[in-house]
């Protein structure tokens, strides 16, 4: 099935001719936001491929275009007392550390990945050092190499799903990656909190960033579930059981949260969507066959096409998981064989 949207209208440098998976919930949403909303930032001087839309006074949401057919995607910014935070990077094309100057600074960054993929993690190298879960590691060490953005193009050169500059690909360079626990605080000055929580599934170690000042949690790919790659640590982590189990741990704390900004799609979601998430995730484990739509998908990372199910969430998008990623025994046993 070949999907066309109109496009939204847009001065990015980047131009989509691919999309994969874009839900008709995300498109008005963008469509309003990128052509009529008052909160949108322009920088194309540094870098062309971002739009900055200023969510909260300190709080920034960078939006770029997909470069491999899947969902646009979200960084932010939390511009902190006395540090500031980035919250993914993006795939790596423009300027995205000279837009983040932009916008607060010379402050020190703290530079977080909700998790490893593509277009959250490939503009790392331009820091120094980037946080994660301690259980995303050893993915995100296997892409810490220069061969990142090859799947981007075809035998020619061209550009297989998103027209942009290969120029303006980040120049690859080795950077730190820093593991740290589910719960760890990092502090942006003047005892201004954000809380790694874990929100597995998607990744072994896929997570949210807790805003305690804001009570905005970035969520990242929360509730796409993904396969383990075999040999992998954590492989149990890639179910919708251990996705269950972290907002479970979460739920006592839910009413405080104000707002769910995800890495995809509609930001300020209320808090509410992280209760609609987890009666998903319960309903899927009690029965995984009482799925509300299936679909093929191809993946241009592994050129397989499987089987995904999903259930929807209300308010929301969907759960996607298929028949081996539910329960965790069945990724462990997957992961030995
Ligand atoms: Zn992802």
């Amino acid at each position: 099935m070949k999907r066309l949207p109109r496009p939204i209208k847009s001065d990015l440098k980047s131009r989509r001719f691919v999309w994969d998976e874009e839900r008709a919930i995300r498109w008005p949403y963008y469509k309003i936001l990128r052509e009529f909303s008052t909160l949108k930032q322009f920088y194309p001087e540094i870098d062309p491929y971002a739009e900055v839309y200023r969510m909260r006074d300190n709080v920034y949401a960078c939006f770029s275009e997909s470069l491999d057919g899947a969902g646009d995607v979200w960084s932010f910014v939390i511009d902190g007392p006395g540090k500031a935070m980035v919250i993914d990077t993006g795939f790596g094309i423009g300027d995205f550390k000279g837009l983040v100057k932009k916008l607060v600074g010379d402050k020190p960054l703290i530079v977080v990945n909700t998790h490893s993929h593509y277009d959250h993690a490939y503009g790392n190298c331009q820091f120094e050092r980037c946080y994660c879960s301690e259980a995303e590691v050893a993915r995100m060490e296997k892409k810490n190499n220069p061969h990142i953005w090859d799947y981007l193009f075809d035998e020619n050169g061209n550009c297989r799903f998103t027209e942009f500059d290969r120029n303006d690909l980040v120049k690859w360079r080795e950077y730190e990656i820093v593991g740290v626990e589910d719960g760890h605080i990092f502090d942006l000055g003047d005892g201004y909190e954000v809380e790694l929580v874990m929100l597995p599934g998607h990744s072994p170690g896929q997570s949210g960033y807790y805003d305690h000042h804001n009570h905005i949690i970035f969520t990242g790919d929360t509730g796409g579930i993904c396969d383990a790659v075999p040999g992998e640590p954590y492989p149990e982590n890639c179910t919708v059981e251990a996705l269950r189990d972290a907002l479970k741990k979460l739920e006592p704390r839910m009413d405080e949260i104000e707002a769910v900004f995800p890495g995809h799609g509609m930001l300020d979601q209320t808090g509410e969507t992280l209760r609609y998430l987890l009666h998903a995730a319960e309903a899927i484990l009690e029965d995984p066959e009482r799925y509300d739509e299936m679909t093929e998908r191809f993946s241009p990372s592994t050129g397989e096409t499987k089987k995904i199910m999903m259930k929807y969430i209300y308010q929301g998008s969907a759960i996607r998981y298929n028949r081996h990623n539910v329960y965790k025994k069945d990724q462990i046993k997957g992961a030995e064989a």
